[in-house]
């Protein structure tokens, strides 16, 4: 195989079977690429491994990277990636060979992602920030928008196996911008979200049917991604099941609003919706939807 041909059946290491990476593992192995799998998580793992047998289970992080031409880490944050590929017990570095690619398609900070590109180069390894928007649904038809930093030829070598989850693929920049990018749209998500939201209480307590609501934002100039994907389906109906949580898009708006800080950039209303999902985090607890952010406007409203 060269350098330039990441194609099935490469053999992948994939970091985190969780909401979104287990889909994502599933579509790889679907496209015939071998998989060695980790996660913390015993009980993933062997899900995975019982659904898809020619993926191998390892016992860790060094253990999934031996042998595997490249990486890609699924994790909750950009700290824990560093964790799973350097720093910590059994880490994927020692385990992976020069020349491997790693890929952290997590939603990562792009500041700690320029030095973690720095450091894996120091070993022959090269990075390649690809964080997804699109939500579960789209990680399991393998139509996931991709957002890459990192150099062209990289991406022309990871290709393959980003076309096995996702259709739109885009070179952001150099190491980071494909985190930064991320951070920035989910900025974008995370506010309309919230004016849906809070539009639907003030409605409601005027009298009007949420459900009606939502249909005239899509056929006026109020539609977002909110109001066409979550509002009908997860919050008009409250069954908040998007399966992305409260505390990871918490953490999303705090990259972002780390990244204004880092460049010593003052944003009013980036730094007000970073307050307010992190209050809602603190509120909603440990588990709840992103989108029960409907719960916490309620709540809000009803404060003296
Ligand atoms: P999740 O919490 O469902 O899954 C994370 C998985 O990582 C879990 O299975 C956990 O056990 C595992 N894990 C934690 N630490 C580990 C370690 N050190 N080594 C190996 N495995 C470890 O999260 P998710 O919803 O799948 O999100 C993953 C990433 O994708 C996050 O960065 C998130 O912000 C981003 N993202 C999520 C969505 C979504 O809709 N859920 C959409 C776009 C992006």
């Amino acid at each position: 195989m060269t350098a330039s041909s990441l194609v099935p059946p490469a053999t992948i290491a994939f970091l985190g079977l969780g909401m979104m990476g287990r889909p994502m593992a599933a579509r790889l192995a679907g496209a015939g690429f071998k998989l060695r799998v980790f996660d913390v998580s015993q009980k993933a793992v062997s899900h995975f491994v019982g659904a898809h047998p020619s993926a191998l289970a390892t016992a860790s992080a060094k253990a999934a990277a031996e042998g595997a031409d490249a990486l890609i880490t699924m994790l909750p944050d950009g700290k824990i990636v560093r964790q799973a590929l350097i720093e910590g017990r059994d880490a994927a570095r020692e385990g992976l060979g020069a020349g491997a690619l790693v890929l952290d398609m997590s939603s990562s900070n792009p500041v700690d992602t320029q030095k973690l590109a720095r450091d894996l180069a120091a070993s022959g390894v090269a990075l390649l920030d690809a964080p997804v928007s699109g939500g579960v649904k789209r990680a399991v038809d393998g139509s996931l928008a991709i957002m890459v930093g990192g150099s062209v030829a990289d991406l022309e070598r990871a290709r393959p196996l980003l076309d096995a989850m996702g259709k739109t693929i885009t070179l952001c920049g150099p190491a980071g911008a494909g985190h930064a990018l991320k951070a920035l749209n989910n900025f974008l998500s995370a506010s309309g979200l919230v004016a849906m939201c809070e539009a639907l209480v003030v409605g409601e307590a005027f009298g009007l049917d949420p459900g009606t609501m939502v249909d005239v934002f899509n056929s006026s100039t109020g539609k977002s991604n909110a109001t066409e994907v979550k509002g009908r389906q997860f919050v008009v109906s409250r069954s908040f099941a998007s399966g992305f949580s409260t505390r990871l898009m918490a953490k999303d708006l705090r990259t972002a609003g780390d990244v204004a800080q880092h460049l010593k950039l003052k944003m009013p209303m980036l730094q007000q919706a970073m307050g307010y999902w992190m209050a809602a985090d603190g509120k909603l607890g440990a588990g709840a939807d992103h989108t029960e952010i409907l719960r916490y406007a309620e709540m809000l409203a009803e404060e003296e």
